[in-house]
C-alpha cells in the first residue's frame, strides 16, 4: 500500500503503474500543460513535472510510497523545489520544443533579487580604531501572516485576464492607425494574480511582503578605506520565489578637521613660531585615539617654512596587516609681525645668525635705481596670485615645449 496518491493522480496513473506508463503519461500531459502552449493551465505543469521527477526515479518513488511528500522534502531538499520543471521538460524532450526564438529564456536556478547599497559615513577616528556601527535599514520581508501567499490558502488565483503574465495588450485606434500597446494588466495591477478580497491577508493587504526595519551591525575594521564594502548576504528585500540579494554597506570616510589621509599615511599641517623653528621647542598633536603626540623640535634643527617631516609608524593601521603608515607633518613657520623688535636687538641678531649674503657687485657703468618695497593690500594680492601664477605657468610650459627643439636646431 502507498501512503499518498497525489503524485500518481497528478499523472493520472495508478500506484502500480510501470516506469513506461509513467513516462507515457508525463509526455502526454507535459505537451498539454506546458505554459508556452497552455498559458491558462496555472501550476498544472509544475505539478506534473514534480510528479514525474519523483515517480521516474526508483529511489524517490520508493521514499514517496513509504512516507509520502513529507519523506521527500527531507531527502530531496524541499519537495516542489527539487528541480525546475522547465529543465526537466527540456531533458525529456531535448529542449526547444515550442519554436526556439519565442520561447522562454533558459532558466538558470531561482531568480536573485537586487542588491541594496547603503553608504556609511565613518569618521577617521573610527577607521583608525575600528568600530561596530549600528545601521537601521528598511526592507521588505515575507509576510508572516500569510507566509507570502497574500491571503488564505487557495484564495490566491492566477489572474484570469492576463493568465498570470501581468501584461495585457490593448488595441487603440488613432484615426486611421491601429496601435497595439502592451501595458500592465489592469485587473491585477501587473501582479498576475488575483486574491479573493474576503480572504486577503490583513497583515500585508495581499502584498505578500511587509516593510520591516532591521538593525545591522557593521564591523568597521581598523584601516578600512572609502569605497570598501561590508556585505550582508541575503539581507536585501525578500519576495516570494526569489533569492534575496545582499545589503552592501559602502564605507565613506568623513573629512577630518586635522588630518588628511593618503593610503595608510596621514598628513598634518603644523604652525610653529620662528623661535621654535630656530631654537627648538615642542608641538602637541592630538592623534586619532586618545593619545597626544608630544613632538620635540630640537634646538638648531632649523625647520624651514613648508618643510615636511615624518613620524614613523604614526599613520593609519594597514587594513588586515600588522604594519602602520606614517604621519607627515608640513611646517608653516609663523614670522613675527613688522617692527617686532628694537634696533639693538636686530644688531644682536646680525651677530648671531649666519652672515648676510649681499647682492653681487654690479659692473661699472650699470644704471641703478634705488627702490623701496611697499605693502600690498589683500585684494591686490589675490588678483596678483590668480593672474601672476597663470602667466608663470605658461612661461614655464613654453620653455619646456620649445626649449629642447630650439637647442637641436642650433647644434
Ligand atoms: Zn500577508
Ligand atoms: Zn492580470
Amino acid at each position: 500500500m502507498v501512503k499518498e496518491r497525489a503524485l500518481y493522480e497528478a499523472l493520472e496513473v495508478s500506484p502500480d503503474a510501470s516506469d513506461s506508463d509513467i513516462k507515457k503519461a508525463y509526455r502526454k500531459m507535459a505537451l498539454k500543460y506546458h505554459p508556452d502552449k497552455n498559458p491558462g493551465a496555472g501550476d498544472q505543469f509544475k505539478t506534473i513535472s514534480h510528479a514525474y521527477e519523483v515517480l521516474s526515479d526508483t529511489q524517490k518513488r520508493q521514499v514517496y510510497d513509504q512516507y509520502g511528500e513529507a519523506g521527500l522534502s527531507g531527502d530531496m531538499g524541499g519537495g516542489m523545489g527539487g528541480m525546475d520543471p522547465n529543465d526537466l521538460f527540456s531533458q525529456f524532450f531535448g529542449g526547444g520544443m515550442f519554436g526556439g526564438g519565442g520561447g522562454r529564456p533558459k532558466p538558470s536556478g531561482p531568480r536573485r533579487g537586487r542588491d541594496i547599497a547603503h553608504a556609511l559615513k565613518v569618521s577617521l577616528e573610527d577607521l583608525y580604531k575600528g568600530k561596530t556601527s549600528k545601521l537601521q535599514v528598511s526592507k521588505k520581508v515575507i509576510c508572516g501572516g500569510c507566509d507570502g501567499r497574500g491571503g488564505k490558502e487557495g484564495a490566491v488565483k492566477q489572474c484570469g485576464k492576463c493568465h498570470g503574465r501581468g501584461i495585457e495588450v490593448v488595441i487603440r485606434q488613432m484615426g486611421p492607425m491601429v496601435q497595439q500597446i502592451q501595458q500592465h494588466c489592469r485587473a491585477c495591477q501587473g501582479v498576475g494574480e488575483e486574491i479573493d478580497p474576503r480572504h486577503k491577508c490583513k497583515k500585508c493587504d495581499g502584498n505578500k511582503v511587509i516593510q520591516e526595519r532591521k538593525q545591522l551591525e557593521v564591523h568597521i575594521d581598523r584601516g578600512m578605506k572609502s569605497g570598501q564594502k561590508v556585505v550582508f548576504q541575503g539581507e536585501a528585500d525578500q519576495e516570494p520565489g526569489i533569492v534575496p540579494g545582499d545589503i552592501v554597506i559602502v564605507i565613506e570616510e568623513k573629512e577630518h578637521s586635522r588630518f588628511k589621509r593618503r593610503g595608510d599615511d596621514l598628513f598634518y599641517e603644523a604652525e610653529i613660531d620662528l623661535i621654535t623653528a630656530l631654537a627648538g621647542g615642542n608641538l602637541h598633536i592630538q592623534h586619532l585615539d586618545d593619545r597626544v603626540l608630544d613632538v620635540a623640535i630640537l634646538p638648531g634643527e632649523s625647520i624651514k617654512p613648508g618643510e615636511m617631516k615624518m613620524l614613523d609608524g604614526q599613520g593609519m593601521p594597514s587594513h588586515r596587516h600588522q604594519n602602520m603608515g606614517n604621519m607627515f607633518i608640513k611646517f608653516n613657520v609663523r614670522f613675527p609681525e613688522p617692527n617686532w623688535t628694537t634696533e639693538e636687538d636686530i644688531k644682536k641678531l646680525e651677530a648671531i645668525l649666519p652672515a648676510r649674503k649681499s647682492a653681487p657687485a654690479l659692473p661699472k657703468g650699470v644704471n641703478t635705481e634705488e627702490v623701496v618695497l611697499s605693502s600690498v593690500d589683500v585684494h591686490h594680492q589675490k588678483s596678483m596670485n590668480s593672474n601672476g601664477d597663470d602667466a608663470m605657468d605658461e612661461d614655464y610650459e613654453d620653455a619646456h615645449q620649445h626649449g629642447p627643439g630650439v637647442q637641436c636646431a642650433q647644434q
